[in-house]
């Protein structure tokens, strides 16, 4: 039999693996502390233990640890990481630094089934879900580095991530029981808060409606870009089987926390869905629900099909939601040089 990974079991499934290896039971505890607050890489990295009882740990287990594969940074800061997972697969997860937040995109799955005609992970299809310590596998792998750059000589504003987003490669709802596993390690075992977790989906009905029953209460977002069935349609095969209606629908019936809202973002793709009318519409679909409209000025890349609408575009764009009393950001695509913004993920790897 092979050795088992201590970071793919669960809190129940290691104490019955420690007290199965004739050992008390608070040594899970502190096995799981070593593993997600000081990110042992290796048993023998958990000094709390003896020696012989890492040493015979280590005869029946191991921690897994990503082979960071590369690292590109972009000119605006934005960093771009390529991970080798165990069965050779790959993932990227983006590191995204600003004045007081330094901010991690994470992967939910290797590629996306969701087609999205934007986005260039969707390209890919699915290949499989990754298992929830890969999820978070991510933000330790990443803040390792940053803790290395930081105590070198603050190449990072911050020593650790302070924000996380599920935008990554993946629909996070479509692998939902690792993904809710994850989000409870993150904020139970990492100790982060959820009100700095926010959770992208293209707009799986059913898990958003299931999502605060199971999860942490952390941010939802949803991956919007349209205004009527027939663009979204187009543009997100999901609007299929779940269309604007039930969509907005359920976000209406979502039960957020005091002050905290939906966001919604909105990829503006030249000609399809930026004139004044889809801005119009875009107000009468969100009222009733808190909401903040995230505007993304589409980031084109060799063979995409759409184009980015000019800035005057995006402007009146902002204009007309503002005065229809919603607000409305226009992010900057960050990483657009390293194919680390929104939608441009493919995690393949070029040496
Ligand atoms: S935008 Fe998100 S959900 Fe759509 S194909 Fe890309 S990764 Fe998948």
């Amino acid at each position: 039999m092979g050795k088992i990974n201590l970071k793919s079991l669960t809190m129940e499934e290691l104490e019955a693996f420690i007290k199965e290896s004739g050992l008390p039971v608070f040594r899970a505890k502190q096995i799981l502390r070593w593993i997600y607050e000081k990110y042992a890489v290796s048993i023998h990295d958990i000094t709390e233990l003896s020696k012989d009882l890492r040493e015979g740990l280590s005869e029946k287990a191991y921690i897994s640890n990503f082979e960071l594969l590369n690292r590109q940074l972009s000119k605006d800061g934005t960093e771009k990481f390529l991970f080798g997972l165990e069965d050779g697969e790959t993932i990227e997860s983006v590191l995204i630094p600003d004045e007081d937040r330094l901010t991690l995109c994470i992967s939910s799955q290797v590629g996306c089934a969701m087609a999205c005609r934007f986005c260039l992970t969707g390209k890919l299809g699915l290949k499989r879900n990754l298992e929830a310590y890969e999820i978070v596998d991510q933000i330790i792998a990443v803040n390792r580095v940053v803790k290395g750059d930081f105590a070198r000589g603050t190449k990072f504003p911050l020593r650790a991530i302070t924000n996380i987003v599920l935008m990554g490669m993946g629909e996070p709802l479509a692998n939902f029981d690792n993904v809710v596993d994850a989000l409870w390690r993150i904020t139970g075992l990492m100790k982060f808060s959820p009100r700095r977790i926010t959770l992208s989906t293209a707009g799986i009905v059913p898990k958003i409606l299931e999502l605060p029953q199971r999860s942490p209460m952390v941010n939802l977002a949803i991956s919007l870009n349209a205004t009527t069935d027939e663009v979204r349609d187009y543009m997100m095969p999901v609007n299929k089987t779940y269309p604007l209606k039930i969509l907005l629908d359920a976000c209406r019936k979502f039960p957020l926390p005091p002050r905290r809202r939906i966001t919604f973002e909105y990829v503006m793709l030249k000609d399809i869905n930026d004139s004044s009318e889809d801005a119009k519409r875009l107000i009468k679909l969100l009222k009733g629900i808190p909401s903040k409209v995230n505007l993304i000025p589409f980031n084109p890349y060799e063979g995409s099909e759409f184009e980015r609408p000019d800035d005057e575009r995006v402007l009146n764009f902002q204009q007309i939601l503002l005065k229809g009393n919603i607000t409305a950001l226009i992010r900057k695509s960050k990483g657009q040089d390293i194919l680390a913004a929104c939608g441009q993920l493919k995690a393949r790897y070029m040496a």
